[in-house]
């Protein structure tokens, strides 16, 4: 889901891939150029949101 968005309504705003290699969230409001950028996005908001376990870090 986005990282930004979490969910609208209690509902994931979801992520999707574009074609073009582009990630645009469900409601539009945020994207990303490629899923590199995205995952780094997650990454570093991941690091800053209390609570949440830091999947992102343990894998490298
Ligand atoms: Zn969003
Ligand atoms: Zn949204």
């Amino acid at each position: 889901m986005c990282p930004y968005c979490k969910e609208h309504d209690g509902k994931p705003c979801t992520v999707t891939e574009k074609p073009n290699g582009r990630l645009l969230c469900a409601c539009g409001k945020h994207s990303w150029p490629n899923s590199g950028v995205f995952l780094e996005t997650c990454r570093r908001l991941s690091l800053t949101v209390t609570g949440q376990v830091h999947t992102w870090t343990q894998s490298f």
